[in-house]
């Protein structure tokens, strides 16, 4: 199990921080393949328990899941001009298909055989606009086929030059949601209802307030009309993009003829929404609630929930708590809880704490006899305080410890996020608040991307989003807050990963 190394200070290097959280908790590992992470079972079940609470908001909304080819013919990319520029720098290529033994030892033993070429390279898939929509074409003939509500859960490939476990990563998993509606109307509903799901999960599951909007021209994404996310503030100050929905307009139906007939009997082209989270959310999670003794994991998404840890000296106390602990496990589990008993003779107490703890269990049991003497076990919080509570009942004081925990975990990072917000500043108040450290800056905005520009060059930081009404300020900025020039929409800036 976890290895009882030192995790350096958030203070000291967030950094290098964020590294030893990820090792501690074994959550995953850098590979053999430059920039591509292997997740480790810790990790990966948390990222199975982010597809299940996703998954069932996506089909309680009508969608449902299909699966598409990992390859793209090239020409597929070329058909929408925006998409393809936005993705050429970074695509890996197939060009050809065997390889051939040379004769020669050692690593040039094999080597492409150059009779196997394809006559079109195969794109790795770095999103499936372009797949899903030519399928699209052939299943949508009439306003009856309409709405067509699809999702993938799947992996993709961008080629990265610098990465970060599950921040950026050469390959990463996802889901990709594609729809298909008869008016611009209906896509537009579609992304922002699933802007609404991205939100209520990274809220209600990963206990991480988000901030939603629109994306300013310059940063949405390539081939969309608009582009909508949910932006969430790390411990460091620094933005994260958790969520993004793309209502595609006619984009994509116009290059992949996606066309149908309407009630009226003529012929119109669909609208497209596309919309995806990753595992990037995993890094988002840690990056909100860890601290200097590892991770945190919220009560919802945790691998394990509770830890119990029986203490004994004798065989015959050995026996007891351990009774005593299996019975208060299948307690828990009948109450849907994930459990673990530890019953290790080989670690001290002390030692299945600190383990317990940096892999981000939200509450810990400790069953001794002296406890089982007056009737009560102890319940440790891994966010701080440790309480008696009576034996009969553990269960719903466990239940209601979770519930508080995911709570105070919400409660505390929204204020947090508020404490490094600062609303109506001036250029000279930005200019300093982003040298000092940052965090989410308000202020209005021209609509220039000369502004956005030179903001960026200077400071680092881009418009995350322009607000949802719900989080815009009080008082409306009337000028740019960077060149004095009338105000067209408020903004959200802040570095970001
Ligand atoms: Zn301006």
């Amino acid at each position: 199990m976890a290895q009882a190394q030192k995790i350096t200070p958030r203070a000291k290097d967030f950094s290098e921080w964020y590294g030893d959280v990820i090792a501690q908790a074994q959550l995953a590992d850098y590979s053999p393949v430059r920039g591509c992470m292997v997740i480790r079972p810790h990790g990966y079940r948390i990222w199975e328990l982010m597809q299940r609470a996703l998954d069932d908001m996506f089909r309680a909304s009508g969608h449902r899941n299909a699966y598409f080819p990992l390859f793209i013919p090239m020409s597929f990319l070329a058909k929408e001009a925006e998409h393809v520029e936005g993705f050429a720098k970074e695509v890996a290529l197939v060009t050809h298909t065997r390889l051939r033994a040379t004769g020669k030892e050692g690593a040039g033993a094999i080597a492409v055989d150059p009779t196997s070429e394809l006559e079109e390279p195969l794109v790795v898939r770095p999103t499936s606009e372009t797949i899903i929509y030519a399928m699209f074409a052939k299943w949508i003939q009439s306003y009856r086929d309409l709405p067509l509500l699809l999702n993938q859960w799947c992996n993709v490939v961008r080629w990265e030059l610098r990465t970060r476990l599950f921040l950026r990563t050469t390959e990463f998993l996802w889901q990709e949601g594609h729809t298909a509606h008869a008016d611009e109307a209906g896509a537009e509903q579609e992304a922002r209802l699933i802007l609404g799901i991205y939100r209520r999960f990274a809220e209600e599951w990963m206990a991480m307030p988000v901030i939603t909007g629109a994306k300013t021209e310059s940063e949405k994404f390539a081939g969309a009309l608009r582009t909508y996310a949910i932006e969430a503030l790390m411990q460091d100050n620094k933005a994260l993009q958790a969520g993004t929905s793309h209502n595609l307009g006619q984009n994509f139906a116009k290059a992949f003829n996606v066309q149908y007939q309407t009630a009226g009997g003529g012929l119109e082209y669909a609208w497209n929404t596309s919309w995806g989270v990753s595992t990037r959310l995993i890094g988002g999670l840690i990056m909100t609630h860890s601290d200097d003794n590892g991770l945190v994991a919220p009560p919802q998404l945790a691998p394990v929930q509770i830890a119990i840890v029986p203490i004994w000296k004798t065989d015959d106390e050995r026996s007891q708590v351990s009774g005593v602990g299996s019975q208060v496990k299948a307690d828990l589990e009948k109450a849907g809880l994930r459990v673990e008993l530890d019953l290790r003779d080989t670690m001290k107490p002390g030692a299945k704490y600190f383990e317990w703890e940096g892999l981000g269990v939200p509450v810990r049991l400790e069953i001794g006899p002296r406890d089982l003497a007056s009737g009560q076990v102890v319940l440790a919080r891994r966010t701080g305080g440790k309480a008696p509570v009576p034996l009969q009942g553990a269960t719903a004081a466990v239940t209601r410890a979770l519930d508080e925990i995911q709570q105070a975990l919400f409660a505390a990072a929204r204020e947090r996020r508020e404490k490094n917000s600062i609303r109506g500043a001036t250029k000279a108040q930005f200019l300093e608040f982003m040298k000092g450290g940052g965090g989410f800056a308000y202020g209005g905005f021209c609509g220039s991307p000369t502004c956005e520009a030179e903001i960026k060059t200077q400071t680092n930081a881009t418009i995350r989003v322009l607000p949802d009404p719900e989080f815009r300020s009080k008082e409306v900025p009337k000028q740019c807050m960077w060149c004095d020039a009338p105000s067209i929409a408020e903004a959200v800036w802040a570095q970001a990963y």
